[in-house]
């Protein structure tokens, strides 16, 4: 066999990205230095406290100790991103990641409220009919900093004195099925002590209906909503196909009645209006005796239209004739506003249009309110 030649001039090693180090690998990278364990803590709150973009920027490390991990580290933050401002106050990111892909962020205002919208993969690994992102196919799953990274890249955008109410794990991609990056990005999110410091009640993780996974979710001390989105196994079956066949809807709803559910808290059910498709008084009635014993409340989702979609949005008396009946059977219901629809800001329109600049049927009020981050 012929032997390869050495490489000539072999390229210096990548340098070690620090968002990249999660707590754990944090402490052991500060350890194989030779530092102190403190200096882990000190270096990950500079990254989710500081949002610093440069090591230069760690001004409570010495300038050896600076010189050092610039040396063989980058802070590892996204530096590409776009801002599209809808009518609404809407604000939909577009960021860059290391490999060329985008992904995308949504930050919806709704009064003295803020509500950032994260995505868990590019693409998505299911094939919802009625979403834009299923349409794409999974390009690949986000890795817990890119999640991470994305709270970070608003944040640094956010008018002074203002916070994030909450987050959703709601945007692109089905986050049980890339449960490590998500728990891991979640347990960054909620540090207190060095990470983004926001509590895990006000982080909701919403699901397309893996249902074995649910348990594990209960473990991230995080809310819950799953998108039933059908009254019945054959809609579901025809509307969600992927994931019904892994867990069809008995399954599905025994895994929700299981659900360890935290005193005070419920669950919550999406589910997403499809004009005579599942919009009728039989859906309604019938989902009631679904969710029967059920701690939990329903939001309805209005179906949002995205170019070369099959569905049309219910009327809006169809939309309260649905919450009615819910209402009347004593099941909390309510109807989500749909926010950011002029830049495919809202549910189910995120992802790539692939003649986003040809004439479409919805107009695209696609203003940029910053260009490059
Ligand atoms: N995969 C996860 C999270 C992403 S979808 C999940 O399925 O829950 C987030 C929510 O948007 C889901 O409730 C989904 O049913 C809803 N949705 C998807 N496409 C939509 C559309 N075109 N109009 C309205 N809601 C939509």
């Amino acid at each position: 066999m012929p032997v390869q030649p050495p490489t000539p001039n072999p390229s210096p090693r990548e340098p070690l990205s620090l968002l990249a180090l999660n707590g754990r690998a944090a402490e052991q990278f500060v350890q194989r230095l030779g530092w102190p364990p403190y200096r882990a803590q000190q270096i990950l709150r500079w990254l989710y406290q500081g949002r610093v973009r440069e090591v230069a920027q760690m001004t409570d490390l010495s300038k050896a100790e600076r010189a050092l991990l610039n040396d063989r580290t980058t802070v590892g933050r996204s530096r590409h991103c776009r801002v599209l401002q809808a009518e609404d106050g809407t604000r939909k990111f577009l960021i860059g990641l290391e490999d060329g892909l985008t992904v995308e962020a949504v930050l919806i205002p709704d009064g003295s409220r803020l509500t950032l919208c994260l995505s868990t993969q590019v693409g998505c690994t299911l094939d919802c009919t009625f979403c834009l992102t299923g349409t794409m196919g999974l390009k690949r799953n986000l890795k817990a900093h890119e999640i991470v990274d994305q709270v970070l890249t608003v944040q640094d955008r956010l008018e002074p004195n203002t916070t994030l109410s909450s987050l959703v794990l709601m945007g692109m991609g089905e986050p049980l099925a890339n449960l490590d990056a998500v728990a891991d990005a979640i347990a960054r999110l909620t540090n207190h002590r060095w990470g983004v410091g926001i509590s895990a009640h006000r982080i909701t993780l919403s699901t397309a209906g893996l249902a074995s996974r649910l348990n594990e979710v209960a473990g991230l001390g995080v809310n819950l909503a799953i998108s039933l989105n059908a009254s019945n196994q054959e809609q579901r079956a025809h509307l969600m196909p992927a994931v019904n066949r892994l867990h069809p809807l008995r399954t599905l709803l025994e895994a929700c009645r299981a659900y360890p559910l935290p005193p005070r808290r419920r669950l919550t059910f999406e589910y997403v209006l499809l004009g005579g498709v599942n919009d009728q008084e039989p859906d309604a009635k019938r989902l009631v005796k679904l969710l029967a014993g059920i701690r939990c409340k329903v939001n309805l989702i209005p179906f949002n239209p995205f170019p070369g979609s099959p569905y049309q949005r219910p009327a809006d008396r169809t939309v309260l004739r649905f919450q009615t009946i819910l209402k009347q059977a004593g099941v909390d219901t309510f109807i989500r506003k749909s926010k950011g629809r002029d830049v495919l800001g809202a549910c189910g329109q995120l992802g790539h249009l692939p003649d986003l600049i040809t004439p479409d049927p919805i107009p695209l009020a696609l203003t940029p309110a910053e260009a490059g981050c």
